[in-house]
């Protein structure tokens, strides 16, 4: 069966200075149906551009995909104009954000907006729109959705907010939902609610969930498999359980360090040394993470690491691991 979502070889590149810059680079990987894919890494690590490439999203006459193939359900969608990708967005692939305010139009009613995403995708009257809005209020566990319907987006607090953003998401059901750090603005508890909310509606509508997020802890509460992401590439790549079991990448351990504990403010969230390289600065040939990397060796700087099977499905992009690459690759990256 073709997977519900293929990304091969992705190149996504910024202009700065009238030059392109890789912001992605050579990113491929699979959502297969009813699968939650997590995303990992810092800001600035090509997570957003990620997600943006694949709802033709980046800002326009400045990012732009530059090579690749984004295969939805087989058909590869890098080339489609905007009428085809308004056919998509919001009904097969929906998109919520950080912070619902920027995403709902506060001159709005809540049930208007929903009634629009539905009136724009499906054959029904206003009213059945209207009806539906409350349904799916309801769905995502908002009190007295009645009332809610006919409110606006200001009078709800962050969480509900966030909840209101999830139904006009899923209203026309879509295949995939692609959920950019969707609890970052939310407190700790309102996030464990949320991501509850989202396994439990991923289960319910047979759906595939992108989840890009920044914090390993949120990825261990829902997520099936997980990239984890450092400038521009892929580093590791593995099921959940691996990856927590046996974090392999230098970046993913340090990653699982700064897991903020429950107890913690999250603000306290402890932090990385260092900067990811901005795209205009990336080192042309050797490991990106070399100059952050407690364990960096003098190789490091002279050849690039290539992601590879290290045992049993569970890849990494890391020279320490090179004894486990195909002979060929060895000599080649040499
Ligand atoms: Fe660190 Fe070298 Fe591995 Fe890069 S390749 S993560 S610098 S050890
Ligand atoms: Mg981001």
């Amino acid at each position: 069966q073709t997977p519900l979502l293929e990304v091969r070889n992705l190149q996504t590149g910024f202009k700065i200075d009238k030059q392109y810059y890789n912001a992605v680079e050579g990113v491929s990987f699979t959502v297969d149906r009813k699968q939650i894919v997590g995303i990992v890494g810092e800001s600035g690590c090509g997570k957003s551009v990620m997600s943006l490439s694949i709802m033709h999203l980046l800002p326009k006459g400045i990012g732009k995909v530059r090579g690749g193939e984004i295969l939805f359900e087989g058909t590869d969608i890098v080339g489609y104009n905007e009428k085809k990708m308004n056919n998509i967005r919001g009904k097969d692939i929906s998109m919520i954000f950080q912070e619902p305010m920027t995403s709902l139009n506060p001159v709005f009613t809540i049930g208007y907006q929903i009634s629009e995403v539905l009136l724009n995708h499906q054959d029904i009257t206003k009213n059945e729109a209207r009806a539906k809005a409350v349904t799916l209020l309801k769905n995502v566990g908002i009190p007295r959705a009645d009332q809610i319907v006919d409110e606006y987006p200001h009078q709800l607090s962050g969480g509900m907010r966030q909840r209101v953003m999830i139904a006009m998401a899923i209203a026309c059901q879509p295949k995939l939902l692609i959920a950019d750090e969707p609890t970052t603005a939310l407190d700790v508890t309102v996030q464990a609610q949320i991501l509850d909310l989202l396994k439990n509606i991923q289960e319910v509508n047979d759906m595939s969930i992108m989840l890009i997020t920044h914090d390993l802890g949120v990825v261990a509460e829902i997520c099936d498999v997980v990239l984890v992401m450092y400038a521009g590439k892929i580093v590791e790549r593995a099921t959940v359980e691996d990856l927590f079991e046996n974090p392999q990448h230098p970046y993913t351990q340090l990653l699982m360090q700064a897991i903020p504990k429950m107890e913690e403010e999250k603000e306290r969230l402890a932090t990385i040394e260092g900067l990811v390289p901005s795209v205009k600065d990336m080192p042309e040939v050797g490991c990106r993470f070399a100059n952050r990397c407690p364990k960096a060796m003098p190789e490091c700087m002279q050849i690039t690491p290539r992601l590879e099977d290290t045992k049993g499905g569970h890849e990494v992009a890391c020279l320490l691991y090179e004894e486990s690459w195909p002979r060929e690759e060895r000599v080649g990256a040499r």
